[in-house]
């Protein structure tokens, strides 16, 4: 399927182009590709509809659609969603100046005049604002704004560009010189990818979770503190043995609490989805989960959005295992490692922490231990006293503990400084790159 996907998206690209060149080539009024007016026209479509089909992608790669996500994972599509838009804004950029800029030669008009006079036409004004918004958005997304506004902030205005978008259709429906009534199959094409866009997001972002909650109903049981930044959530519901999900997926949960409900963020399951409850285990790291410690009331129903992402003991290739675990990156980790032990696999866990008091599900790793085929080694930076192994994990220490690691899968889950240094070991390590997998805390 993934490897149709890669076959089918450049075809499809080929193809749109194709047409654009067969389309303004031979347009009713002669060819556009003979003089200056006529090119500066076609190129001006042809940046119009890059820009459209590449939000429509975009939409698409960060609307959690249930035949995509499950392919590449939540996380790595919405990576993809950030590095492809920073093109579109280039295509949607080009388009209005190239297309007036045509019109202004063939009536003969100053460019700016022609502008102005363009803005009035139908459909043209909301579409330019609609643009700005998606420009906006664009912008506000690089990273050295992204740094600079709260995570809320910024999602907001990226909300805004849905607007935008909403706001760009009417003028694409009305003037677009490549969907007009002589090419009724170009412009039922089009339709037919709208509506597949908007399907997609209405159902997997809004209908499916509705569904989910109505089937399930949702809600909190009971909160048990793990450590004193850290609080277990079990969530039940009805009919949990039909809500599949897999060791190590996570979900967007939001708490219909007052203070909660705006925000729906992503936790792991901490514990393998029994059919009888679900856990997941919240560290305070921030505003909402500072909120979420302090306010959450047992009986508040949760929407449950997911399950999403692949890192799951499924991707195991090797038959061992190595986890490491920073933090509150254990969640995935432990809920993974009850699948591993079920199986017997040879699983070594390398669990670090500052200090005695963050380390949290150790008698549960203990008992998971006892099944047999599970290796705990807890690491703490901060401890001086603590009789175990001290300091930072880093390849040279894995190498020590796990002699065999290079015949293993290892799944890496913790601050992203951390991930980034032990992938890069490993690596040097002999571990192959399609061996290495890792879950970040942050789309
Ligand atoms: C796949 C995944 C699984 C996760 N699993 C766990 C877990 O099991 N336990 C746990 O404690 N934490 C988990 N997190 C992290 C958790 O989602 C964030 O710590 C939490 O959303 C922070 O919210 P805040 O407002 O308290 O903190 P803030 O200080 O506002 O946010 C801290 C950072 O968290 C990220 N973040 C904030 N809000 C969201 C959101 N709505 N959606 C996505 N990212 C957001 C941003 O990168 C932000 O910079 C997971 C994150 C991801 C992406």
């Amino acid at each position: 399927m993934k490897k149709l996907l890669f076959a089918v998206f450049p075809a499809l690209a080929l193809a749109a182009l194709c047409l654009w060149y067969y389309d303004n080539s031979t347009a009713s009024a002669g060819s556009f590709f003979v003089d200056e007016a006529g090119l500066l026209m076609a190129f001006g479509r042809l940046a119009g509809i890059v820009g459209a089909l590449g939000v429509m992608g975009q939409l698409l790669l960060v609307s959690r659609a249930g035949w995509l996500e499950p392919l590449f994972g939540l996380d790595r599509l919405t990576r993809f969603h950030h590095a492809a838009g920073l093109l579109i804004p280039l295509a949607l950029l080009l388009h209005p100046p190239l297309v007036v800029w045509s019109h202004a030669l063939q009536d003969g008009n100053r460019f700016m005049a022609q502008y102005l006079a363009v803005l009035s036409w139908d459909d043209i004004l909301p579409a330019a604002a609609g643009e700005l918004l998606i420009i906006a958005a664009v912008l506000l997304s690089l990273p050295f704004a992204r740094r600079r506004l709260g995570y809320e902030t910024w999602h907001a205005v990226h909300l805004a560009s849905y607007l935008g978008l909403a706001l760009a259709i009417g003028h694409q429906l009305h003037y677009g010189g490549d969907l007009n009534a002589e090419r009724a199959w170009f412009s039922w094409t089009w339709y037919a990818l709208l509506a597949f866009t908007a399907a997609n997001l209405l159902w997997y972002r809004l209908l499916r979770q509705v569904l989910l909650y109505r089937r399930h109903g949702f809600r909190v049981d009971r909160t048990f503190m793990e450590s004193p930044d850290v609080m277990s959530i079990y969530v039940k519901g009805t009919g949990l043995s039909r809500f599949r999900a897999e060791p190590g997926q996570f979900a967007l949960l939001r708490f219909w609490a007052p203070g909660l409900k705006l925000e729906a963020h992503p936790f792991s399951f901490s514990k393998a989805p029994d059919g009888e409850e679900l856990r997941f285990s919240v560290k305070r790291s921030g505003d909402f989960t500072a909120r979420l410690h302090a306010g959450l009331k047992p009986g508040t129903p949760v929407i449950v959005d997911g399950p999403y992402g692949v890192f799951t003991a499924a991707r195991l290739s090797s038959g061992k295992a190595l986890l490491v675990a920073g933090g509150i990156g254990i969640t995935p980790l432990r809920a993974m490692l009850e699948r591993l032990a079920a199986s017997g696999t040879d699983a070594v866990l390398v669990f670090s922490n500052r200090t005695r008091k963050d380390m949290v599900f150790a008698g549960e790793l203990a008992e998971l231990g006892k099944k047999g085929g599970l290796r705990t080694v807890h690491v703490l930076s901060e401890d001086k006293d603590w009789p175990g192994e001290k300091g930072r994990v880093d390849a040279a220490m894995l190498r020590r503990l796990v002699p065999d690691l290079g015949e293993r899968d290892a799944f890496l889950c913790g601050p992203p400084p951390m991930m980034a240094a032990l992938d890069a070991g490993l690596r040097g390590l002999g571990i192959p790159g399609e061996r290495i997998h890792y879950e970040k805390f942050s789309f």
